[in-house]
């Protein structure tokens, strides 16, 4: 091994100062990697320490991390990822966003566990990592002039070299549209959501380019091959796995509208089965994603599923296109959210989001609420430069989005700064879907009453993915959590719904820190298989239980950065109104989610009293250091 390695890791973190053009190494003890694991802890930890209370998430004061885990450079499949994270742009609160592809992989073997880029550059710069070294790069020929796209073509030419990986940023980053995100590998690795890319373009940082060769060690890797000849089997006669890799994400469309989670005319319509057919893939009913888009599956590096789609559109000239297509939450939060039947018209702004950086659910939430407020005459054709912004009008939404990546005109700048500025400033904030700013994503609350817990107490904003407790009312329990949690539960049922987001939210917390794929936890990779493959990987000796405490520490420094700026629990952990109308009909027809009460249950296991986290569990987690940013 080399000097700082130890099992599952490089032992090492890059640290990039923009503003004096200075990078120096910091060492990842043994002791650190055990107490925040890795990906969003660690960035959790480094972010904490570094970025003031208050501070300008676009100013030179916020501080960047490009993170993976344990997991990376082995063979454990679905551990193609890699997690971004600063103070969000678009939230003012933790931001963070975990993408697939190519380049975590390339990160590890290039020698590092993490990359913090504090400051801001003078002119525009790429960084450019290779097997243990780093330096800065102008950019000034790419920055203005070159989409994400074209942005990794460049790079890969000028390093002369094609293996490079790159997560580049595009014109939406670069002009500070705060949902920008970070989408690598043509689309293959989209970090989009809380604004990561926005943080890169504050700082001039371009694009980061990875390139490496070095072997990472195991700890037990007979052991670990012994595990993975047993999972792997399981992995692949599952359920789950045929249809992910036979459809990928858009084979939930149709089933969704029918139980009521599809988000529909900006959460106000109820059914859209014909719409649904036209976008969804043939799954629950005669989906046409497959016969228009006739999509072919590619799987980011050691997966075994490949969910992603490749596909490649000539025709007409206006939709057409050759990279990723449409996963689920694009084609609900552009489709079917603006009533949008127009695969073809989805599927390229799915592309040029890719291409310009922006975060896809983001931009589908706000393009609903623009709709909306267009069709209540809170916005005109004058206000957006001539377009028409009706319901179902792919081609305007199209145009709305070329509008705000350029932040053309006054509206369409607004639309750019995100639906909880939008909403105030056009006066009407009830349309404006957002909690704490972010959109909330393609998971109607009221169709799984834990889904409203979840999205009310993301600490990123609305989220499906802090906790995705919906599992257990799909059938996928948490036994390591509890007996209560052991079996499955009614999803318009009240009981334990603050327990199960309270736990599956750490649990989601430990799956980012080791940035792996949760897709596999519906193919039998049970909670205690992850600790098994990540005591093999490192030598550590957890129990499960323990491993979800270190899940809960990182959730408890991500709540007290939000309270240290300036969450409310009291107002902030809510949903917007809509969500407590009923809809008239389908799968979850008159069902109003009782959060007050599953609140109240997830607060008191959490031992938050008011959202709070007591002194006693702050240092119950070793969390002492945070005691004095308690809110008086
Ligand atoms: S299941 Fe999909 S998102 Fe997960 S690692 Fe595989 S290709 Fe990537």
């Amino acid at each position: 091994m080399f000097l700082g390695e130890f099992p599952g890791y490089n032992g090492k973190i890059l640290r990039v100062n923009l503003s004096e053009e200075k990078i120096t190494t910091q060492e990842l003890t043994p002791e650190m990697a055990k107490m925040w694991i890795g990906g969003v802890g660690l960035a959790a930890k480094i972010i904490y320490d570094e970025v003031p209370a208050g501070a300008d998430p676009l100013g030179p004061e916020n501080v960047f991390v490009f993170a993976v885990g344990p997991y990376q450079a082995t063979t454990i499949p679905g551990s193609g990822r890699f997690a971004v994270c600063a103070k969000s742009p678009l939230t003012g609160i933790w931001g963070e966003s975990l993408g697939g592809g190519y380049n975590a992989h390339e990160l590890k073997r290039a020698g590092f566990d993490a990359i913090v880029v504090t400051g801001k550059a003078d002119k525009p710069v790429y960084l450019w990592v290779h097997d243990g070294k780093a330096e800065l790069r102008d950019a000034s020929h790419l920055w203005g002039k070159k989409d994400a796209y074209e942005t990794e073509d460049a790079i890969k030419k000028e390093l002369k070299d094609e293996k490079i990986q790159v997560a580049p940023i595009g014109p939406g980053a670069e002009n500070l549209v705060r949902y920008a995100g970070l989408i690598c590998n043509y689309g293959h690795g989209c970090a989009g959501r809380t604004g990561m890319g926005a943080v890169m373009g504050s700082k001039k940082l371009k694009a980061i380019a990875f390139r490496g060769t070095k072997e990472i060690k195991v700890a037990e890797p007979d052991l670990l091959k012994e595990y993975l000849k047993e999972l792997l089997p399981i992995i692949n006669k599952a359920e789950f796995t045929k249809l992910n890799r036979d459809y990928g994400q858009p084979m939930a469309i149709i089933p969704r509208e029918e139980n009521g989670l599809l988000p529909i005319k900006n959460f106000a319509q109820s059914r859209w089965r014909e719409g649904a057919i036209k976008i969804g893939a043939p799954v629950g009913g005669p989906g046409k994603y497959n016969e228009v888009l006739k999509p072919k599956p590619e799987a980011c590096s050691y997966c075994v599923m490949g969910c992603h789609r490749r596909v490649k559109i000539d025709y007409p000239e206006k939709y057409a296109m050759d990279s990723y297509g449409p996963e689920y939450e694009t084609l609900a939060m552009i489709g079917s959210n603006c009533l949008i039947d127009n695969l073809l018209a989805i599927n390229k702004a799915n592309e040029l989001c890719n291409r310009w950086s922006i975060d896809t659910i983001e931009f589908g939430g706000v393009c609903a609420f623009a709709m909306e407020a267009y069709e209540k005459g809170k916005i005109t054709k004058e206000d957006l430069g001539g377009i028409e912004l009706k319901w179902g009008d792919g081609d305007a939404m199209l145009a709305l989005l070329e509008k705000i990546v350029k932040r053309e005109g006054k509206v369409p700048r607004l639309l750019g700064e995100g639906l909880r500025v939008a909403g105030e400033a056009l006066e009407c904030p009830d349309i404006a879907l957002h909690v704490n700013g972010a959109a909330v994503p393609a998971h109607d609350p009221r169709a799984f009453f834990s889904m409203a817990v979840e999205t009310a107490t993301s600490t990123r904003g609305a989220c499906h993915l802090h906790g995705f407790p919906e599992a257990i009312e799909l059938g996928v329990p948490f036994p390591e959590a509890g007996p209560e949690l052991s079996q499955p539960l009614d999803r318009f049922a009240k009981e334990y719904k603050g327990l199960a987001q309270a736990k599956y939210q750490d649990r989601q917390a430990v799956n980012n820190s080791l940035v792996w794929c949760f897709f596999y936890e519906f193919s039998g990779v049970t909670f205690t298989w992850t600790t098994k493959l990540l005591n093999a990987t490192t030598g550590w000796n957890l129990t499960p239980q323990e491993l979800l405490k270190i899940g809960e520490r990182i959730i408890n420094l991500q709540r007290m950065f939000n309270l240290k700026n300036g969450l409310k629990p009291e107002k902030d952990d809510w949903l917007p109104k809509r969500f407590f109308e009923p809809r008239t009909e389908g799968g979850a027809a008159g069902k109003i989610p009782p959060l007050r009460e599953m609140l109240n249950e997830y607060y008191k296991v959490k031992n938050w009293p008011n959202g709070i986290p007591s002194e006693e569990k702050l240092k119950e987690l070793g969390l002492e250091f945070t005691i004095k940013d308690l809110p008086k």
